[in-house]
């Protein structure tokens, strides 16, 4: 609670991979370390947990993510930690921190250090039919595979880039989902590739060795993998009946004439991950743009400090680097913060984050020696046509846009004119296009257009968490069961003579 001393020295926000390394250093270190996530389990994405209700009777019947997880999680006991589960961090101001766990009243809770390892989220890409039912981003369909087990449809077909188009289909198959075609919108690996990739073998092997895996698991599942492929739009009456899909070139522009169809009931839709910013952006940090790490990447030193003093930031929240690049950057950060605040001497900290910065030097070489196969190309922001909808939340169709856009080029304009980027997800599935857009017309780089400013909460929140339960009179908000029709809920003055 807010008062003369801090509730915690460092609050670390996520409980992924990079948040718990984060945590687990800083405590270490000798910090009070507070951990919020807004999920029921540690974990983050790629070591989601199964869901509560389930038990898990065989660790070794798992599979390997949930086994490095569990390790992982477990590597915070006797840190004394303390961990919030479904606790959302919805607003930051200075120090301060507000905190909403599920049922629960809001905290504010102060720290002079934070710790942001919030992870990223699916890239959105709009396109004819993305907002039927039946169209799924693969981090939904990869959600209810690990944490319910369940696989929606009987027919899959997965479009999307990167590391994700080999491993998520693989994966989907090992749970059981009949993926019929997996499309990967870059090009086939060039033997210039391999090369790559083999000199940036050193300390990567395990990945690797993972991909290979992935590969054979399409070949064995008989899933056809087919490069320089983007969807074109998902058609069908009131879900997906069916898929287009064509040939892209290496701007993932589509090529005209190439377009095939096929019968589908889910289409699932990877192209990668953006950061998720809304916190740093809150706090005031600077950023930078790097379309393949993610596009608005925060700015940060070789610690992870930000350029706001205390604030530092870890992770895929960070820049899409993978999970084990977030758990070298949480130690870092862990071990900045301890260092920052007085408790690890700077030379203790530089030698403990070194075996950390070796690795962080070797996963580098691997991503650079694929960027030529994973390069995000503008096209996949260009699928849109005037009656498709780029704001799903509020209903906001990329015609309805169109006056805003040739008047201006500040999305915070346009989302005032429009209500697009109002609605729960805050533009998290918008902004991106929105910014293309308004590239577009105003002949402008897309690195170039800023993002919206950031509203507090940055996430939905019960009204029961912010009102105030000591207020005594009913007020304007009554319980439905009190309510009767001789009592009305505001009182009528007497209108006057
Ligand atoms: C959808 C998706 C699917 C992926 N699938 C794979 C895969 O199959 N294989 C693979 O190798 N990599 C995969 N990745 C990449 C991998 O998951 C990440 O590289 C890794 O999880 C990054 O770790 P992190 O700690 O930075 O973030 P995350 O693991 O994403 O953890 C961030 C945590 O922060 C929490 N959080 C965010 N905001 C708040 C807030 N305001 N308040 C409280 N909690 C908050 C989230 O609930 C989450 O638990 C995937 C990534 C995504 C986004």
């Amino acid at each position: 609670m807010l008062g003369g001393s801090p509730d915690a020295d460092v609050l670390v926000v996520g409980g992924g991979p990079a948040g718990i390394s984060a945590a687990r250093a800083a405590a270490r270190a000798g910090l009070k370390v507070v951990l919020a996530d807004e999920r029921p389990a540690l974990g983050g994405q790629i070591y989601k947990q199964p869901g509560p209700g389930f038990t898990v009777t065989d660790a070794a019947a798992m599979d390997r993510q949930f086994r490095y997880g569990r390790t992982l999680i477990d590597s915070l006991d006797g840190t004394g930690v303390d961990v919030r589960l479904r606790t959302g961090v919805v607003a930051v101001e200075g120090s301060r921190a507000v905190l909403v766990t599920e049922g629960e009243p809001a905290v504010t809770i102060q720290a002079p250090r934070m710790i942001l390892a919030p992870g990223a989220h699916d890239r959105p890409v709009a396109f004819p039919g993305w907002t039927l039912p039946g169209v799924i981003t693969a981090g939904g369909l990869q959600t209810l595979a690990k944490t319910q087990r369940v696989l929606p449809g009987r027919r899959i077909l997965f479009a999307g880039a990167g590391p994700v188009a080999l491993a998520f289909p693989a994966q989907l198959a090992h749970y059981g989902a009949n993926i019929v075609l997996a499309l990967e919108a870059g090009p086939a690996p060039k033997a210039a590739d391999i090369l790559n990739l083999a000199r940036a073998a050193p300390g990567n092997t395990g990945l690797l060795r993972d991909a290979v895996r992935y590969r054979t698991g399409l070949l064995r599942h008989r899933i056809p993998l087919r490069y320089g492929r983007i969807v074109v739009r998902a058609e069908g009456d009131g879900k997906v009946e069916r898929v287009v899909h064509a040939a892209v070139g290496p701007d993932w522009r589509v090529r005209p004439g190439t377009e095939q169809t096929v019968d589908v009931d889910v289409l699932c839709v990877g192209y990668g991950f953006v950061p998720s910013l809304e916190l740093m952006r809150l706090t005031g940090c600077e950023f930078d743009y790097e379309e393949d790490l993610g596009g608005h990447v925060v700015r940060r030193d070789e610690w992870q400090r930000t350029t706001v003093e205390g604030v530092y930031a870890a992770g895929d929240g960070a820049g899409v680097e993978g999970s084990f690049v977030a758990v070298d950057e949480g130690t870092i950060a862990g071990l900045a913060a301890a260092a920052d605040a007085g408790v690890l001497a700077a030379d203790t900290a530089a030698t403990m984050a070194a075996p950390a910065r070796r690795r962080l030097v070797r996963r580098r070489a691997l991503s650079a020696a694929t960027t030529r196969m994973y390069r995000v190309g503008p096209g996949v922001f260009e699928l849109s046509t005037e009656d498709t909808v780029i704001c799903r939340c509020e209903v906001v169709r990329r015609r309805d846009l169109a006056e805003a856009i040739e008047s201006t080029e500040d999305i915070n304009v346009i989302k005032a004119y429009t209500r697009a980027g109002m609605g729960l997800c805050q533009g998290k599935n918008c902004q991106r296009q929105i910014a293309a857009l308004i590239a577009s017309r105003h002949g402008r780089a897309v690195s170039a257009i800023a993002p919206a400013t950031p509203r507090m909460p940055v996430r939905p929140v019960p009204i029961s968490a912010l009102a105030d339960h000591d207020i005594v009179g009913p007020g304007l908000f009554v319980p439905a069961d009190t309510i009767s029709v001789e009592t009305p809920l505001v009182e009528e003055k007497e209108s006057a003579p």
